[in-house]
């Protein structure tokens, strides 16, 4: 239960920078704010650092990097803006926008120059949305690498971090500084540590059961695909001490997790030419609009189920990402030599199934237009042998939270500043707008690597103040 002490008590020690979460944004910022002269704290609820930021592809985006250039990419922060505003429909601040994607690039070059991450730049499969290859990530592409990377950078600084340390309490005086934390432990003891600044840096509430349904009603009941340590105590902390919150129905679904196997079917079976049915064998939307907002359509059919329809050929695109390789051993991935066989296999009514793949590939002959409006002209019709996958939709994490100014500087409603309060990641508002449709590719990272920069540099200013 995460609560706010009013109290002017004072702590026995006390730290200049302490931050709350060692995802990928608590540990930029910790990194940052320990190159920038401050003593640093960083608290942890696991035994490991690991978040959501482990659970990703730990893909960031970043716009004008060197990597880019080397690879005769030409990019700037002003077009990856456009393409996160076009995204999220002129929703989001335009200000927070113009922040992350110009911070967003230095600090991935920092991290590379100053701490050996050996970040490329992924110049094959341009992300739905994005008008330049701009996706950076680590030789395996996992946020497995990533997390372990940045943990051991800040284990090579010398950062000091408490593992299995689950912050419950904030003390803060009246006038909303905050004093210091209380964190329990496993045996039982609390730990009580004094701060001069703090970064909230515990990401959102997608595993906070009660704040999705509120705040996310068409997914109150959606499988959570993200780390479950994310209760929301940015969100209920920044809340009781008068933070500004914003965009808190913003989200990342995801439309096609494998079911119930829960694994991740890649959306490039769908991108590449499948598409999805419901139980009557019948699409229901324009599945190329995006996976995210995917995930309500599908939990809208029968059982909150649909199947995603593809072939051979989009399996050998699919077989080069290791969740495809697991759902296939997990036997989530059927076959059928005919449509009519799929169907069966799938357990789909075969005439209806039949119609719906001969309306697809019509098509895709450009001899109809497609009744939910997807561009199908061009794109390969399905060839036996054909695949089909039970998918349902899952919530991957939440957008809204706390709003930041260029500093990461917690808000409050009349456009104050909360004295020595900062927020990175998913704990901070991000760029996606109200609704999972707004979401673009990699804005997750975008706002943990590039808030976490900045929240770290500032804070460690104003300890030094
Ligand atoms: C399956 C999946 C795939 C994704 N793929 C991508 C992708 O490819 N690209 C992309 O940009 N984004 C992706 N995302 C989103 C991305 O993972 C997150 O946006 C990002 O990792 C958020 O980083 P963070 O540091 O804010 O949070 P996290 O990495 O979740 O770290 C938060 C940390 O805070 C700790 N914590 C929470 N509460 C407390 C507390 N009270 N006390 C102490 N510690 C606490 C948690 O244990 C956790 O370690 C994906 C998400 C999922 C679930």
């Amino acid at each position: 239960m995460s609560t706010v002490e009013v109290s002017d008590r004072d702590f026995a020690l006390t730290v200049p920078v302490l931050v709350i979460g060692a995802g990928a944004a608590g540990l930029v910022a910790a990194l940052s704010a320990h190159e920038a002269g401050a003593e640093v704290l960083v608290l942890e609820r696991d035994s490991l650092p690991r978040g959501s930021t482990a659970l990703s592809a730990g893909l960031v985006p970043a716009a004008g990097t060197r990597w880019q250039r080397e690879a005769g990419i030409e990019d700037a922060p002003a077009g990856f803006a456009a393409d996160i505003m076009a995204k999220a429909h002129d929703e989001p601040d335009p200000a927070l926008i113009a922040t992350v994607t110009g911070a967003v690039g230095p600090a991935l070059e920092w991290l590379g120059e100053a701490h050996g991450l050996p970040f490329s730049v992924v110049d094959n499969f341009r992300y739905p949305g994005h008008s330049a290859y701009r996706m950076h990530g680590l030789p395996s592409r996992s946020g497995e690498e990533l997390i372990d990377r940045l943990r051991q950078a800040a284990e090579a600084a010398g950062i000091d971090m408490i593992c299995d340390a689950h912050v419950t309490t904030l003390v803060a005086a009246p006038d909303g500084r905050v004093r210091g934390v209380v964190a329990g432990r496993p045996d039982g003891t609390a730990e009580e540590i004094g701060c001069e600044t703090l970064i909230l840096a515990c990401n959102g509430y997608g595993g906070n059961r009660a704040l999705v349904a509120r705040h996310i009603p068409e997914l109150a009941d959606a499988l959570y695909f993200g780390h479950p340590g994310n209760q929301g105590d940015a969100l209920l902390w920044g809340e009781a001490l008068g933070a500004t919150v914003r965009d808190l129905s913003g989200h990342q679904g995801h439309g096609s997790v494998a079911h119930p196997a829960g694994i991740l079917l890649t959306w490039a079976t769908v991108m590449e030419g499948g598409f999805q049915v419901n139980a009557s064998g019948e699409r229901f939307s324009n599945e190329a609009t995006g996976y995210s907002e995917q995930a309500a359509r599908v939990l809208e059919q029968q059982d909150g189920v649909a199947w995603t329809i593809f072939d051979a050929r989009i399996a050998d695109i699919a077989g080069q990402f290791e969740d495809y390789r697991n759902a296939v051993a997990a036997g989530a991935v059927v076959e059928g030599d005919t449509v009519a066989a799929l169907a069966e296999a799938a357990h789909l009514p075969p005439d209806a199934l039949e119609r719906t793949a001969a309306a697809v590939d019509a098509a895709k002959r450009g001899e109809r237009a497609d009744t939910f409006g997807r561009a199908f002209a061009g794109v390969a019709p399905l060839a036996a042998p054909f695949r089909a996958v039970r998918v349902t939709g899952a919530l991957f994490h939440t957008q809204g939270g706390l709003v930041v100014d260029g500093d990461a500087h917690v808000t409050r409603a009349d456009g104050t500043l909360l004295p020595n309060l900062y927020a990175a990641g998913g704990a901070a508002c991000g760029v996606s707008g109200r609704s999972a449709a707004g979401y673009l590719s990699g804005n997750g990272l975008l706002t943990a690597v590039a808030l976490g920069r900045l929240a770290g540099l500032a804070a460690a200013r104003q300890a030094r103040a």
